[in-house]
């Protein structure tokens, strides 16, 4: 570990703030909200950095907007939990305060910088259009001596340096990002803890009453099981010794990444990756230091990870119809207009997909996987989207059911990489054309016969049934043991009367 602060190509001002006009400066406050951790975060540590360098306090703010992308139960009680660990920890290891604001952050942070008399705001880095709004919008919202600060903390290499442009694919943003690795791809420095405490105001906030509201309101879509939230789960997924990516399951990445039967190939990543609970750029430096041992494996996994990553950030950023047919390359959108009045064999309507009613088996199979597991296989993500185009009115309502479902049911929705991977998909966004088809035109195409020669493609769907079947169980088992454990604080109680209401049909 160095001691050397964040590099300024990290950092862009968003705002600069007048000097204060008594000439003292207020505290830090760092708005986190795409990098949500401690270890290895680039905007904490310029925030801590700059708290120390002025001698004044840092706090750190997060905001629980009331809808955020259409984000449910799944995806907000991963978030809360990790959430309430890392306040923890800030708290207790660095005396940092953490502030979790409700509403939106508009509203949040303006308030919360005038109450704190606050000189900067450290923000990190999202090229969501929703985060970007609501960034303008903070800045034209605070006082005028208030400076922005906004800190690529997601990528490796910063997105407006590797890039000053659309990117048409990974050939042409590759070598860029590559010449920059030397100069970013570096050791984190060690997060120093704030010289000056934080004195001023303070928050308690009761994370259990928060998580349960969320999960009662998001219920529709629950919680996963298998994937245990915060940064220590995350850092045990890439490392761990059970079953970690880069200690015990690299070397069949490069060979069975593509084979859904076998989806510990891949690093499982993804949902820690997409709320910030690991630093992608902590992934690539341990997956670098194992090269030797499988070469191959690793260069495989860092194209994904810095690549097609930041590639997808390069979309989002710099192309505004980023989830609309308008994004799309000219010769794309033309190929699909010139086949949107194609026959189509099958038209299902978005309730009839939803609910996996469709004469493909496999197709069902990968809806159920995302539904009930939060996480579809990375390879079938690919038929399902196309998959869409071929069933549904045009390449329009297509797009729009693909980013609805995936933003729905997987717990790494809602990322540039689902928007860059629907328009893979079915725009052909990053891709070339192909030879020409109905319906699809020029677009790449996928079909059941394809994976029938890629992998055992009836083994996927029963490894699919088995798992709902197990879920099934699991939530009957617990269900009776909520109402038996119900029933028997009933009857200790003698309270005959709550008897009756208890006695219920389980499900
Ligand atoms: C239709 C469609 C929808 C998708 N939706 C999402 C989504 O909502 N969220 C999401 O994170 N990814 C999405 N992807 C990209 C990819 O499928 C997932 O990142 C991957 O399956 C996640 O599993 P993993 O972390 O185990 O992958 P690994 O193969 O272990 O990859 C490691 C990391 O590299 C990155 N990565 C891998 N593949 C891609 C890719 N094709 N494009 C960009 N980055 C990649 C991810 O950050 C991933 O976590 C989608 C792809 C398609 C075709």
């Amino acid at each position: 570990m160095s001691s050397a602060s964040v590099q300024p190509g990290r950092i862009r001002i968003l705002k600069k703030g007048s000097q204060p006009s008594n000439g003292n400066a207020g505290p830090v406050v760092y708005w986190m909200f795409r990098d949500q951790r401690l270890r290895d975060n680039w905007a904490l540590i310029h925030a801590v950095d700059q708290a120390n360098k002025a001698n004044v306090p840092i706090a750190v703010a997060f905001n629980l907007f009331d809808q955020f992308l259409g984000a449910k139960a799944r995806h907000l009680g991963f978030m809360l939990r990790g959430l309430k660990q890392l306040n923890h920890v800030m708290e207790e290891n660095y005396q940092i305060p953490f502030f979790l604001f409700l509403g939106e952050a508009e509203e949040t942070i303006p308030n919360f910088l005038r109450e704190c008399g606050a000189s900067l705001l450290v923000t990190d880095f999202s090229p969501l259009r929703k985060v970007r709004n609501c960034k303008e919008e903070i800045c034209r919202r605070v006082g005028e001596s208030v400076t922005v600060h906004e800190v690529d903390a997601h990528n490796v290499v910063p997105t407006w340096v590797a890039s000053e442009k659309l990117e048409y694919g990974a050939r042409t943003i590759r070598t860029k990002i590559n010449k920059k690795l030397s100069e970013y791809l570096i050791d984190f420095p060690i997060l120093k803890p704030p010289i000056r405490k934080w004195g001023l105001l303070n928050q308690v906030t009761d994370w259990d009453v928060i998580i349960a509201e969320v999960l009662r309101k998001g219920a529709e879509v629950p919680e996963i099981s298998w994937c245990e939230p915060g940064e220590q789960a995350a850092m045990e997924v890439l490392m761990g010794s059970k079953n970690g990516f880069l200690t015990k399951r690299l070397k069949n990445y490069s060979s069975d990444r593509n084979n859904p039967l076998k989806p510990g190939a891949l690093s499982g990543l993804s949902p820690y990756l997409h709320f910030g609970q690991i630093s992608a750029q902590r992934c690539a430096l341990e997956a670098r230091a194992v090269r030797k041992a499988s070469p191959e494996a690793v260069d495989s996994f860092l194209e994904e990870l810095i690549v097609r990553r930041e590639l997808a950030d390069n979309f989002c950023f710099y192309q505004p119809h980023y989830d609309s047919l308008q994004g799309a390359w000219d010769w794309a959108r033309k190929t699909l207009m010139d086949h949107a009045s194609d026959k189509r064999e099958f038209l299902y309507t978005r309730e009839q997909l939803e609910k996996a009613q469709t004469a493909d088996p496999l197709w069902n199979a990968s809806q159920l996987e995302m539904v009930h597991y939060g996480k579809m296989h990375g390879f079938m993500r690919m038929y399902w989207a196309k998959k869409i185009l071929e069933w549904t009115k045009g390449p329009e309502e297509a797009l729009e059911i693909s980013i609805y479902l995936n933003d729905k049911y997987s717990i790494d929705g809602r990322d540039p990489n689902g928007y860059v991977g629907c328009m893979w998909s079915i725009c052909g966004i990053h891709d070339q054309g192909w030879r020409e088809r109905p319906v699809f035109g020029k677009i790449r195409y996928m079909n059941y016969a394809g994976c029938k020669r890629k992998f055992d493609v009836d083994g996927y769907i029963n490894y699919v049934k088995k798992f709902i079947m197990r879920l099934v169980y699991v939530r009957r088992r617990w269900l009776w043991r909520l109402q038996f454990g119900l029933l028997f604080q009933m009857i200790r109680s003698r309270s005959t009367v709550t008897l009756r209401l208890v006695v219920i049909p389980c499900a």
